[in-house]
């Protein structure tokens, strides 16, 4: 999971509710009105994306000098590839995710984008150029709509749906009540106790903008489901539409159905942009062009599916024959 600490501590219940959640990493220090501990440095200039590629040399990190948690990292994400990150729990692989956002500085190699040292460049610009997909999405206490826009503030409203659209949440949105403060959305179906459902009208929307979309979600809204609240983090980045995305996939086994309609989601997301997963079922990144296998913060392996598997007794074919026997498919980091 990607957490952040920065001394915040007295920002209490708050803070504690959203540290989990990497997609703020973004407007994090907007949110909570928090002086930086990354600066740019003064002659800090625009990132320029020519061609998207990203780049990791020799790249060591500590968050605490007393525990090293990156040793030499060194690999290249071509432009428009997605390189999958696997390993055990604890392994970096979040880390990695969190220094191309450049949330901590490192402490010796490079991390480069198309050439440029992500540490020389104005964090706003490179920020702009990122999606994140996290494991967990916080979702704002207003309607539905807004959290979907947060991706890009300025969509309008057509635009806003058609990212719903990409990320397959649009037809649930449309089941949506206007207002929905009471609501429980955990599941497909509403739970016994919860307020009978308003909307029966049909759920095409010939008839103009559909009402869902100001349904209040968020801690006093409508409670989505994780599943849910994935789709509205793809929505936000279709529309972000950014050259680099990076996906902390979910630790929490979703349902077989669900876990295979994010996939195609998020497949559309990635296409032809360049991809860092941290993959926790390596069912889904069999098709990466690249995986990454981490251990105790150095690179064990890295190759295709086909290729690791090769590997005898490798920490991949480990990891994949025992995500084999498991039945219910469930992560495959918790039982390293
Ligand atoms: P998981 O699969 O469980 O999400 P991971 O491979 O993504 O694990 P990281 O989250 O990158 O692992 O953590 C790597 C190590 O760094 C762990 O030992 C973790 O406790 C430590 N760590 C993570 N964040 C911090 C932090 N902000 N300060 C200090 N240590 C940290």
């Amino acid at each position: 999971m990607l957490q952040l600490y920065t001394p915040l501590n007295w920002f209490g219940t708050y803070y504690r509710m959203i540290q989990q959640a990497f997609i703020d990493m973004e407007n994090m220090f907007d949110l909570l009105k928090e002086k930086q501990e990354i600066k740019d440095a003064p002659e800090a200039n625009e990132l320029i994306v020519t061609r998207g590629e990203v780049e990791f040399r020799n790249v060591s990190f500590h968050y605490r000098p007393d525990h090293q948690i990156l040793t030499n990292i060194s690999f290249v994400v071509p432009p428009g590839k997605t390189v999958a990150l696997v390993g055990p729990s604890g392994a970096g692989k979040s880390t990695i995710i969190r220094l191309i956002f450049r949330f901590y500085d490192i402490q010796s190699g490079s991390i480069t984008i198309d050439g440029q040292d992500i540490s020389k460049v104005q964090q706003r610009s490179l920020r702009s150029l990122i999606g994140v997909v996290p494991q967990d999405t916080v979702l704002f206490n207003n309607d539905i709509e807004y959290n979907i826009r947060y991706g890009r503030v300025g969509a309008t409203s057509g635009e806003v749906e058609d990212a719903a659209r990409v990320a397959e949440i649009h037809d649930r949105i449309m089941t949506f009540p206007e207002g929905g403060s009471d609501y429980d959305c955990d599941g497909d179906e509403y739970d016994d106790d919860d307020h009978h459902h308003p909307y029966d009208g049909d759920d095409d929307d010939d008839d103009g903008y559909s009402d869902g979309y100001k349904t209040m979600v968020g801690e006093r809204g409508l409670k989505l489901s994780g599943g849910e609240k994935q789709r509205v983090a793809i929505a936000r980045t279709v529309l972000k539409a950014p050259a680099f995305v990076l996906l902390d996939e979910a630790t929490s086994a979703l349902d077989t159905k669900t876990e295979r309609q994010i996939q195609s989601s998020l497949a559309k997301v990635c296409e032809n942009r360049t991809t860092i997963i941290v993959a926790h079922r390596l069912s889904t990144i069999i098709h990466a062009d690249k995986i990454i296998v981490l251990k105790d913060g150095c690179i064990v392996e890295s190759g295709r599916h086909e290729e690791l598997l090769e590997i005898e007794d490798g920490v991949y074919t480990n990891m994949w024959n025992q995500q084999l026997t498991k039945q219910d498919d469930s992560p495959i980091t918790d039982s390293f």
